[in-house]
């Protein structure tokens, strides 16, 4: 295959990216070579080590400034190796980068105090969070919260409320959590930090999904909290769906670029297979129907490959348009749903066994059409900005 078109905005980034393809096959693929294959959750030590020695070397949340212990990388670069990490196909390399665990861009507006005793740790990998904001009743319309603040004499908190999937809940060692504030000074949705050992704070049931996340309920069962446990202290009070908008936009680039990766790996093996696999006399991949199949898949996850990482250059330019990551995590999760399913077609019955990286996969990429929004959210986004409902 000769350069693809995507590679003009790899351009400048691609020493990393190779640095950190090295890293994963050199030490992630034979730690991952002993995980049962059926995709679930690798064991907790194990991450934490993964994460650890990422951020050593300089990849985990790269993009956060040096004071903080990142690698003041751009957020292109971070894109990139999130990209690396789904195309690898090794199980591992996910947790060697940021994600819904890693620093919270909500901590970046917190005060001085929270930076150091929160934000810096999650950076350099030694700590891990959890954000509580889905609610039994409050899931798409994420801000319509029935979990309260209620603002104490002598200005504390006291949290009440129920929260639901929420990742990593089981193992973080603090929550965000994001709860309606009602005080006299004023109030509405206010993200507070909560350290999972408050004696208040019960993780609930844990909800087993299709694969690869653990999910939790977390019960906030009276949470009385001190005046600076606000994210971003008295400012920060009603600030959350502000600061949240932010937040999600370059999540959802990550999320897209995960995707487009995974879309590569799922080809690349549809390849292989259509080039060996033989049936009436040929190979596969001389039959059309299964080069619609792979071409079709390959021209998809080009476009959006090339789609993620324009918006995440206009990031790095200064440009966070909440439509631009809508329309990036819309196109690219889709097309892996789809990418990773043409994929398995072109493996028959071999694609569907248990231990198979398309077997997993095929259940794996669903979630990545309801995370960070489900798709049809990402939709109303891009409606509202063409000036639709
Ligand atoms: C793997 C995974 C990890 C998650 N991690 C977290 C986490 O860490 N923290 C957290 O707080 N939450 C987390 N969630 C929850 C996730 O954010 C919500 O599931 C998601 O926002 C959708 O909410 P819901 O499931 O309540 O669906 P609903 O909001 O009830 O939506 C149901 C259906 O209606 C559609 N819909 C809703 N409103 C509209 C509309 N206006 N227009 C068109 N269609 C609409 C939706 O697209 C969907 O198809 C996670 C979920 C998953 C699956």
């Amino acid at each position: 295959m000769t350069t693809a078109p995507s590679s003009v905005l790899e351009a400048g980034h691609r020493e990393i990216v190779d640095s950190f393809e090295s890293f994963v096959r050199r030490e992630l693929v034979p730690l991952a070579a002993d995980l049962p294959g059926n995709g679930d959750l690798p064991p907790a030590d194990l991450r934490s080590y993964v994460r650890g020695r990422s951020a050593r070397l300089g990849f985990y949340a790269a993009d956060h400034p040096e004071e903080l212990g990142g690698s003041g990388m751009p957020f292109t670069a971070v894109v990139l190796l999130h990209h690396a990490a789904g195309r690898s196909g090794c199980p591992l390399a996910p947790y060697a980068l940021a994600g819904s665990d890693g620093p919270s861009p909500l901590l970046r507006q917190g005060t001085p105090e929270q930076i150091e005793r929160y934000l810096v740790p999650l950076v350099r990998g030694e700590a891990t969070r959890c954000l509580a904001l889905t609610e039994p009743d409050a899931g798409s319309d994420a801000f319509r919260l029935s979990s309260t603040a209620t603002r104490r004499e002598d200005g504390g908190w006291v949290l009440r409320g129920r929260k639901t999937f929420v990742s990593n809940a089981g193992h973080a060692d603090f929550a965000l959590v994001i709860a309606e504030a009602k005080s006299e000074g004023g109030g509405g949705p206010t993200a507070f930090v909560v350290d999972m050992d408050h004696p208040r704070l019960r993780v609930g049931q844990r909800y087993a999904g299709m694969s690869g996340e653990e999910l939790y309920e977390l019960v906030l069962d009276d949470v009385e909290l001190p005046a600076d446990a606000v994210v971003g202290g008295e400012a920060g009070v009603g600030a959350a769906l502000a600061h949240g908008i932010d937040s999600l936009s370059r999540g959802r680039l990550v999320v897209a670029a995960m995707c487009n990766g995974i879309s590569e790996y799922a080809l690349r093996l549809g390849v292989e297979y259509a080039r060996e696999r033989r049936a009436f006399g040929e190979r596969i991949g001389a039959y059309q129907h299964v080069q619609e199949h792979l071409v079709t898949g390959r021209a998809e996850t080009e476009a959006a490959k090339l789609l993620t990482l324009a918006c995440a250059r206009l990031v790095d330019e200064g440009v966070e348009a909440p439509e631009n990551a809508a329309l990036a995590k819309l196109t690219a999760s889709e097309t892996a749903v789809r990418v990773v399913d043409r994929a398995l077609r072109v493996h028959g019955a071999t694609g569907w066994v248990r231990g198979h990286p398309l077997e997993f996969l095929y259940r794996y990429v669903r979630m990545m059409t309801i995370v960070e929004g489900t798709s049809e959210i990402q939709k109303v986004i891009v409606a509202r900005a063409m000036g639709l409902g």
